[in-house]
């Protein structure tokens, strides 16, 4: 995206919550990495949450937590019966996130579980048995993409929500040459199995560095 159209979005969409506008410098301080996603993609993360959570107790889960940036979006747009389950390999990032999630004032909804995504999500899988999730978010390792798809996609209710960050790129870009990163050619691979998957509606939204969305139809949309 143009960068002054980032900076306007920016601007228009910062949001006025002190543990939100104050991350970026406390986890900076703390020497976390600079790449969670961007105020506007925030919000659509707090839109989705809500459309997905609407009329139902609400159970999302997130790969890669960081600092719990995304995490305070989610949660915040959860109804008070709503869970976040975040998974986070490094305890660094996990810590920081807890004392994040504390400041919030969402810690009690929100569990962060330690460890590589693909040893957890089957067990969340065990846990929380299939078609139990309404919005499942993906932003950790690019080359696992396709692996958290696949063991993730059992989890989804229909109706429910597959959001992917960087669908569009990261220290690479989609259009770069096939072969050029292996980062690249495992979202593209994602971006197109879930494009052509017709058991979903997908699309993919330009924000910051792309997110996939794409939404598992039900039983009814499925026969039409
Ligand atoms: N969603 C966050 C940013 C996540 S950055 C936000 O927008 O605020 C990616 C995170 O994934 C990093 O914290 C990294 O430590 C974590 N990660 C890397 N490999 C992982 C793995 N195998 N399992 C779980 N988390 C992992
Ligand atoms: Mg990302």
């Amino acid at each position: 995206m143009p960068p002054y159209t980032s900076d306007y979005l920016t601007s228009l969409l910062a949001p006025a919550d002190d543990a939100l506008t104050s991350y970026q410098a406390r986890a900076a301080a703390a020497g976390l990495p600079d790449i969670a996603v961007s105020p506007d993609v925030g919000r659509l993360l707090f839109l989705f949450t809500r459309l997905a959570t609407a009329s139902r107790p609400g159970l999302v889960v997130e790969v890669g937590t960081l600092g719990g940036y995304s995490a305070t979006w989610i949660a915040r747009a959860l109804p008070t019966t709503g869970r976040l389950i975040t998974l986070e390999l490094d305890e660094r990032h996990a810590d920081f996130a807890q004392s994040q999630l504390r400041r919030a004032g969402l810690a009690e909804r929100v569990s962060i579980r330690r460890g590589p995504a693909l040893a957890t999500l089957p067990a969340l899988l065990r846990e929380l048995g299939p078609a139990s999730v309404d919005l499942f978010f993906i932003d950790a390792l690019k080359a696992e993409y396709p692996d958290y798809w696949r063991l993730g996609r059992p989890l989804l209710r229909p109706g429910g929500l597959f959001i992917a960050d960087n669908a569009l790129g990261s220290d690479w870009w989609i259009t770069d040459p096939p072969g050029s990163s292996r980062n690249r050619d495992a979202v593209a691979g994602l971006n197109a199995s879930v494009a052509a998957d017709p058991t979903l509606d997908t699309s993919i939204i330009t924000n910051r560095q792309g997110l996939l969305v794409a939404r598992v139809r039900t039983p009814a949309e499925l026969a039409d």
